[in-house]
C-alpha cells in the first residue's frame, strides 16, 4: 500500500474509533495519521524512513521490512511505551488505531505481515491487491466514504 492509503486509513480508523470515545476527536484524528506511518519505519523509502533515516536502516537491519514493526507484538509494547510517555489518552489511542489500520492495510498485499513475529509466518487475506494498482483505488474509495461517513457523525450530528 501508498503512504496515502495508509494515512487514509489512519484517518477512517481513528474516526472510526472516536464514535466510540469520550476523548477529543482531533487529537485521535492526529495520533492516528501519525500511527499509520509508524510501522513502516523498517523500510527506508517510506515517508517515516524518509523522515529518520538512521532509526529505519537500525530497525531494518535488525528486524528486515514487515516483521516485527507490523506484529502484535509490537503494538502491545507501543501501546505500553504510550502509556507510560503520552500524557494525554486520545493522542495514545489515535496512534494505536492508526498503526493497526496499517498492519490490517498491509495484510491485504501479497507480501503479507508477520503478525505473529518472531513467529516467521506470514499472513495475509485471501483476497490481496497490488501496491498502487487498481485494487488499491478501490480500497482507497472506500476508506474515503467511511472517513467521511464517520466524520460527519462526529461533528454534524
Ligand atoms: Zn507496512
Amino acid at each position: 500500500m501508498t503512504g496515502q492509503t495508509h494515512i487514509l486509513g489512519g484517518i477512517t480508523a481513528s474516526l472510526a474509533f472516536a464514535q466510540l470515545s469520550p476523548e477529543e476527536p482531533v487529537l485521535i484524528l492526529i495520533g492516528g495519521v501519525i500511527g499509520s506511518l509508524i510501522p513502516d519505519i523498517c523500510h527506508g523509502g517510506s515517508k517515516i524512513g524518509k523522515t529518520f533515516p538512521l532509526l529505519s536502516k537500525l530497525i531494518n537491519s535488525l528486524f528486515g521490512h514487515r516483521t516485527f514493526t507490523h506484529s502484535l507484538l509490537f503494538l502491545a509494547l507501543s501501546a505500553l511505551l504510550f502509556h507510560f510517555i503520552l500524557p494525554i489518552d486520545g493522542l495514545a489511542h489515535g496512534l494505536l488505531a492508526g498503526m493497526i489500520s496499517h498492519i490490517i492495510l498491509d495484510m491485504m498485499t501479497k507480501h503479507g505481515v508477520k503478525l505473529l513475529f518472531p513467529w516467521k509466518v506470514k499472513f495475509r487475506f485471501p483476497f490481496t491487491v497490488k501496491t498502487g494498482g487498481f485494487g488499491e483505488y478501490v480500497a482507497f474509495a472506500a476508506l474515503s466514504l467511511f472517513a467521511v461517513y464517520f466524520g460527519y457523525g462526529i461533528w454534524f450530528q
